[in-house]
């Protein structure tokens, strides 16, 4: 299919990356294989040198794990343009997680000597692998506020070590927005790559490389596959001369692959992106409402709501404004534990973007790791509740969170 010529990105996440096979397979089959065979000496060699198209062996390359990387990158890419006017190309590597994805994406930009500048409530694992893991060889990072675009530029103007300014918008768990387009146009002018994290929004709802964004990566665990199967991640960048040569060699060297039988869940899962992202998106703003308005709630964190600080950004740049929020009650941490173990049909469980309701406590659990007062000034109080809100029918949900509130 030529996904220009369709007008739907629910029609994309249907028909693209389909792989056609010899036996005309209408769905595309897991190929569960280590290697591939050359038909003669020479076929292998040139297969290696990249002088004939074709796999080799699976860490490099899978068809199953190819159509899937190609289903994502029709959809990141649907409908831009790039600087000529021209359809826009970018290319997808699908990892084995959405921190390989990350750790990819880094690793493959960054050398000794370099900063990066991150926003600081960011996913728990982005943080420890910046604050920790990098550090160790020789890779500072630094942390900041997004949306405070002077302090950016102040930063920006007196350190010329930043080489990469990475950004989650909405942000985990809070749901900051960052205006991707003045984040991008800032930092071009200090030569800086720009990397967005797009696990909460999708690129059916938001489409970071319309602002310039040079690199995107998502946990596909999440609401990419949508059904909690697999566990998976991609990176997409927008230049193909370094996804093709540092990145994919990083990739390969790093062996941080994803696998056919989770490249054939994604796959599933994808199809159903449009009508899924549709129902989560008015199920949380309906239990936003809801949570806003109940007595013993103090605050709630969702970017859909016109109290939200990022209410406006979120218009801006995302279709509808995700299915995660986060709230605290009036009786803090005892009453979050409270209510989360009063739950019903709301499942206690981390992770996010399944099709049930999933509740969890970020200070204990996904933000476990961040230095307390970082957590803190991330907006991470002990008493913060995070919902990754399902597709239930919305009066068991709220009914459900009614009983939990008493
Ligand atoms: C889950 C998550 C990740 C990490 O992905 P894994 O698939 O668990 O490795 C990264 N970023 C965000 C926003 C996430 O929610």
């Amino acid at each position: 299919m030529r996904v220009d010529d369709v007008s739907g990105m629910g029609t994309v996440a249907i028909h693209a990356g389909r792989w056609e096979t010899a036996e005309h397979a209408h769905i595309t089959p897991i190929f569960a294989t280590s290697a591939y065979t050359f038909d003669s000496a020479e076929q292998g060699m040139n297969r290696f040198s990249g002088k004939e198209a074709g796999f080799t062996y699976s860490r490099f390359g899978n068809p199953t794990v190819a159509a899937a990387a190609q289903l994502i990158e029709a959809l990141e890419a649907f409908n831009l343009k790039n600087e000529r006017g021209e359809p826009l190309q970018v290319k997808a590597l699908l990892h084995a997680s959405g921190q390989a994805a990350m750790a990819t994406m880094f690793l493959s930009n960054l050398s000794a000597g370099d900063a990066v500048l991150s926003g600081r409530s960011v996913y728990g694992g982005t943080y420890e692998f910046l604050q920790n893991l990098i550090s160790r060889f020789g890779i500072r990072s630094r942390f900041a506020d997004m949306r405070d675009l002077s302090n950016l530029a102040d930063i920006l103007s007196h350190d010329p070590t930043i080489k990469l300014v990475h950004l989650e918008t909405p942000a985990n768990p809070t749901m900051q927005c960052t205006d991707m387009e003045a984040v991008c146009k800032l930092a071009k002018q200090f030569n800086c790559l720009v990397t967005a994290d797009n696990t909460f929004a999708t690129p059916y709802l938001q489409q970071p490389f319309q602002y310039g964004v040079d690199f995107v990566f998502h946990s596909t665990t999440k609401f990419l596959n949508g059904h909690g199967s697999a566990i998976g991640g991609v990176l997409i960048g927008r230049d193909g001369e370094l996804m093709n040569k540092r990145v994919t060699q990083t990739f390969k060297l790093l062996g941080s692959n994803s696998n056919p039988f989770d490249a054939f869940l994604l796959i599933q899962g994808v199809k159903t992106l449009a009508v899924r992202m549709d129902r989560h998106c008015s199920n949380a703003l309906a239990v936003a409402r809801f949570l806003s308005a109940h007595p013993a709630v103090a605050v709630v964190n969702y970017n859909g709501l016109p109290s939200h600080p990022d209410h406006a950004v979120s218009c801006k740049q995302m279709k509808q404004h995700g299915a995660v929020l986060s709230f605290e009650l009036e009786g803090g941490y005892e009453s979050a534990v409270r209510f989360i173990d009063k739950l019903r049909i709301c499942v206690r469980a981390v992770s996010l973007g399944t099709v049930d309701t999933l509740v969890s406590h970020p200070a204990s659990m996904s933000h476990a790791g961040m230095l307390r007062a970082e957590r803190e000034a991330a907006g991470i109080s002990d008493g913060l509740i995070r919902m990754s809100v399902g597709l239930e029918d919305i009066s068991d949900l709220l009914s459900d969170l009614d009983q939990a509130l008493l």
